[in-house]
């Protein structure tokens, strides 16, 4: 069941993925890392799916890790007498703070912080961006607006505004709720839905006090403009591309992951890129060749998980999607194309300023020039491990860590394979252990050699000193090692 491939996948819960040996497919599949979608479901049943989780990972030995992704302010329109109305292109069609049930002239938009913001010439786009309205004149109650694409309007469709920068609140009340309930049963990631600029990470990061990382979805224009800022105080990032795609032109979508993945590999935080990856597998047992292809483009970009929605969490063939993905993810890292990419991308990406960043940098020339068999790296943050991921290095990266949260964190980071150690206090065993794990995960045998990345003083975070080339025969080290 060890992965034979550096990207991770993603795979979101729900109706047809919600009991053990269902859940314990997708992770023998090729799972790394569940997601629990709070716009769905109760906390029942998102606990019901984490305890799970916990079990397979207690049963298999493998650290998982959990994200909770939140709804954020999903801004809806209001019901309809009738269900349902046809808008017709080049009509007029009002939005307004009136409860009342809404006809072909009118509906309720019961956000008044919209109606603030907005100003003439300001799109409003409904159901996914299918039907579209342009503001002609508004008010503090009201905007009339131009059916500029017409289509079905019904009960409480989803609005997105992707001209201006709203003055919502970053985390609803249900975001609040669901927060608090994802930090206390466990969770290791949170998502954030729709963020707008980095204060709403900020906001976030002190709701969750430390208690699980933080995730930005990328999903608003007004996020990619303000993307630096929003990476710097965020501990990854999604591409969403389902709202990113309404938001803006799709065209502009393909352009805007390619930037984003990059610059999150430089800054060595885990980018996953998401959405209708294997979107025909809701239906199908075999994916589009184009969706073969765009899952493989990620992969070739280096992002570090791709991911999957519906196809996992309400289709007909949820272990199917996985061993496909799993199934392109091996077979794009075999070929000679994707190292030369992964390679000749790295010097793009970042410089080299610390003493962590040259040691790594160093393990992988020397994993590129010797045979090495892996790279063991001590972490108790999980920040040393992924400047080795960033690297991007050709032999697997082994995570130690006595700190149940990090190993589990760490795996949605490239190439990273978690092990838990036992604190270690002497130089000679921290090496012993790492050859140890090497063996155990089946990446090294005792005729073979690794490479241990560690920091002295042992267990403190971010000093990270040493680089050990040593053989996997423990006689050896004993031999050769001090103490
Ligand atoms: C998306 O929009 O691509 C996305 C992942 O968000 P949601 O949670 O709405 O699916």
């Amino acid at each position: 069941m060890r992965r034979l491939r550096n990207v991770k996948i993603v795979a979101t819960l729900g109706p047809s993925s919600s009991d053990y040996d269902t859940i314990r497919k997708l992770f023998e599949a090729g799972v790394d890392v569940f997601r629990l979608n709070m716009s769905h479901g109760t906390h029942e049943e998102q606990r019901a799916r984490y305890d799970i989780i916990r079990k397979i990972e207690d049963d298999l030995g493998r650290p998982i890790a959990v994200l909770a992704d939140l709804q954020g302010p999903k801004l809806r329109v209001g019901v309809f007498a009738n269900g349902s109305e046809d808008l017709t292109e080049g009509e007029t069609f009002r939005l307004d703070l009136d409860q009342a049930e809404g006809d072909a002239k009118r509906v309720c938009l019961p956000h008044p912080e919209i109606f603030a913001a907005l100003k003439p010439g300001a799109h409003l786009l409904v159901n996914d961006g299918k039907i579209r309205l342009r503001v002609i004149d508004c008010g503090a109650d009201f905007a009339n607006c131009e059916v500029t694409v017409g289509g079905i309007i019904s009960n409480r469709k989803g609005v997105n505004v992707p001209d201006v920068v709203l003055p919502l609140a970053a985390l609803s009340e249900k975001d609040k709720k669901d927060l608090e309930f994802a930090c206390q049963i466990g969770a290791d990631w949170l998502a954030l839905s729709f963020v707008q600029r980095a204060d709403d990470v900020i906001e976030a990061r002190a709701l969750a006090q430390g208690r699980a990382q933080i995730l930005s979805k990328i999903e608003k224009p007004s996020a990619v403009d303000a993307f630096d800022e929003i990476l710097e105080v965020s501990d990854g990032i999604m591409v969403a591309r389902g709202d990113l795609g309404v938001e803006l032109p799709v065209q502009n979508v393909p352009p805007i992951q390619k930037k984003l993945v990059r610059k999150c590999r430089a800054a060595a935080k885990p980018v996953i890129v998401a959405t209708q990856m294997l979107e025909s597998m809701i239906e199908s047992p075999m994916p589009t060749r184009a969706e073969v292809s765009d899952v493989a483009t990620a992969i070739y970009e280096g992002a570090d998980a791709v991911m999957l929605s519906a196809e996992s969490a309400a289709g007909r063939y949820p272990v199917e999607a996985v061993q496909t993905m799993n199934a392109v993810a091996e077979q794009v890292e075999s070929d000679k194309t994707y190292l030369e990419v992964i390679g000749s991308s790295r010097n793009l990406t970042h410089t080299r300023q610390t003493i962590a960043d040259g040691i790594v940098s160093a393990a992988r020339e020397i994993a590129e020039t010797t045979d090495i068999s892996a790279i063991c790296c001590y972490s108790q943050s999980g920040a040393s491990v992924r400047l080795v991921a960033r690297e991007r290095p050709q032999v697997p990266i082994i995570a130690l860590s006595p700190i149940t949260k990090t190993l589990r964190k760490i795996c949605l980071t490239w190439g990273v394979h978690a092990a838990r150690c036992e604190e270690v206090g002497r130089f000679k065993m921290a090496v012993v252990n790492a050859a140890r794990a090497a063996r155990d995960m089946g990446f090294a045998d005792e005729t073979n050699q690794i490479i241990v990345i560690a920091g002295v003083p042992f267990n403190v975070q971010g000093t990270t000193n040493i680089l050990r080339v040593a053989p996997c025969d423990e006689r050896l080290i004993f031999r050769t090692d001090p103490e």
